[in-house]
C-alpha cells in the first residue's frame, strides 16, 4: 500500500484525499492544516487524521477542540508520497521540507514549471514522471487542453491549435473573488500562460491560447480550433474523443446548454460535490472544415485535476502501467460520464 499524505485541505486538497481514500493500493496517512476551520471539521468527520501544518498554531486545534495526529513533519516522514495541494507560491517552498525527509512530492499547477522535475497529464506524459522526485500535476485548463490534443496528435497529427479559455472569475467559496461584475481580457496580452504550460505536456505541439475571465464560479469553458495534419470528417472525431474515459460528449438532445445545467446533471448523478472529473464537449459543436476542427468544452476547474493526482502518485513511486493507473482510478472514482442520450439514433 502507497502511504499517501496531502499537505493542504483546500479545494484540491480536500478532493484529492477523498479519492486516495479509494483506491484499491493507496492508505491515506492523514492531512495538515493550517487553521481549525470547517474543512477540519470535515476532515474530522471523515476520520482523517489531521495533521497541524504550522507548528505554532497546533493550539488553535485543541482550543477548538480537534484532536490532532501531529505536526506536519511527522506526516511527512510516514508518508511514502505527499500530494502538496498548498495555494500558489506554497508548495514551492514546501518541497525543501519534503526533499529533508526524502519523501517525493506532488505540486499543483499554481507553481511555475520549473519547481517540479516534470510536469504531468496521466493521458499525455505519464512514463516522464517514473521515479521522479517532484511531479507538478498542471492546472485545471491545462489539463484540459492536454487530455484533448494529445489524442488528436496521436491519430490526426496537430499542425496548430487556437484556443480562446473564457475563465471563471473564481471558485464558488471564493468570496475575496466578488462581489464581480465585468468581462476582461486576462491576461490583456497573447499568449495567455495557458499554451505554453500545455507545451511542458506535449512540447512540440504548436499553440496560442488567450484568456478571459468572466463573472461566473461553476466552470472555465474552451473555445478550441485546431488544425489537423489529416482531415477527418467530424463523425470520425466524434468517435474518437468518445472513446477517452476522460472526455464526456454532451449529447445533442441532453438538453445541457451550459455549465449551469452540466452541475446539475453532475448533481443529479450523485456526483460527491457535484464535481465533473470529465472534460465536457458539446457534441454539436464539433465541426471539421477541411482541416479544421472546432469545439466547446467545458473544465470544471476544482475536480479535473483529481484523477490526474491520483495517477501522479503511482507514477511518482514507479508504477509504470499507465493504461492501468487511469482505468483503476476511474473505476474506484467512478469516472466516465454517462449519458442515455448518448445511443440515441
Ligand atoms: P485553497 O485555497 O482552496 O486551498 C489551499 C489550502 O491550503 C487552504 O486550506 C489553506 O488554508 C492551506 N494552506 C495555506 N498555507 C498552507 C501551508 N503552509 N501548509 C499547509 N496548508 C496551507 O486552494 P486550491 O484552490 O485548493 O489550490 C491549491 C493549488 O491547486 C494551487 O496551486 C492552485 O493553483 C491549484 N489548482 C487550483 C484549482 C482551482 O480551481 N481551485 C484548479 C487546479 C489547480
Amino acid at each position: 500500500m502507497i502511504q499517501v499524505g496531502v499537505n493542504g485541505y483546500g479545494t484540491i486538497g480536500k478532493r484529492v484525499a477523498d479519492a486516495v481514500a479509494e483506491q484499491p493500493d493507496m492508505e491515506l496517512v492523514g492531512v495538515a492544516k493550517t487553521r481549525p476551520n470547517h474543512e477540519a471539521e470535515t476532515a474530522v468527520r471523515r476520520g482523517y487524521p489531521l495533521y497541524a501544518a504550522i507548528p505554532e498554531r497546533a493550539d488553535q486545534f485543541a482550543d477548538a477542540g480537534i484532536d490532532v495526529a501531529g505536526e506536519v513533519d511527522e506526516l511527512v516522514a510516514a508518508s511514502d508520497v505527499v500530494v502538496d495541494a498548498t495555494p500558489s507560491g506554497v508548495g514551492e517552498q514546501n518541497l525543501e521540507l519534503y526533499d529533508d525527509y526524502d519523501t517525493p512530492a506532488i505540486v499543483q499547477g499554481g507553481e511555475g514549471a520549473d519547481v517540479a522535475d516534470v510536469s504531468f497529464n496521466a493521458r499525455a506524459n505519464y512514463a516522464n514522471a517514473l521515479g521522479a522526485d517532484s511531479v507538478r500535476v498542471v492546472s485545471c485548463n491545462t489539463t484540459g487542453l492536454s487530455r484533448l490534443l494529445a489524442p488528436l496528435q496521436e491519430a490526426y497529427g496537430v499542425e496548430k491549435a487556437r484556443v480562446t479559455l473564457v475563465r471563471r472569475g473564481g471558485d464558488p467559496g471564493q468570496t475575496d473573488r466578488g462581489p464581480i461584475n465585468d468581462i476582461l481580457p486576462d491576461p490583456v496580452t497573447i499568449p495567455s500562460h495557458h499554451g505554453p504550460d500545455v507545451n511542458t505536456i506535449l512540447p512540440d505541439l504548436d499553440i496560442d491560447t488567450l484568456g478571459m475571465k468572466v463573472p461566473a464560479t461553476l466552470m472555465h469553458t474552451h473555445s478550441v480550433n485546431v488544425t489537423l495534419d489529416a482531415a477527418p470528417d467530424a463523425d470520425e472525431v466524434r468517435d474518437r474523443l468518445a472513446d477517452e474515459n476522460r472526455l464526456f460528449l454532451i449529447p445533442d438532445d441532453s438538453g445541457i446548454d451550459g455549465s449551469g445545467k452540466l452541475k446539475e446533471f453532475a448533481m443529479d448523478a450523485g456526483r460527491p460535490r457535484g464535481d465533473i472529473w470529465e472534460n465536457c464537449i458539446w457534441e454539436e459543436s464539433i465541426t471539421v472544415e477541411g482541416s479544421d476542427l472546432y469545439l466547446f468544452q467545458a473544465i470544471h476547474q476544482e475536480s479535473d485535476v483529481v484523477p490526474e493526482n491520483v495517477d501522479a502518485i503511482r507514477a511518482i513511486t514507479g508504477d509504470e502501467d499507465a493504461d492501468e493507473s487511469r482505468a483503476t482510478t476511474d473505476d474506484r472514482l467512478g469516472v466516465g460520464l454517462d449519458s442515455v442520450f448518448a445511443d440515441a439514433p
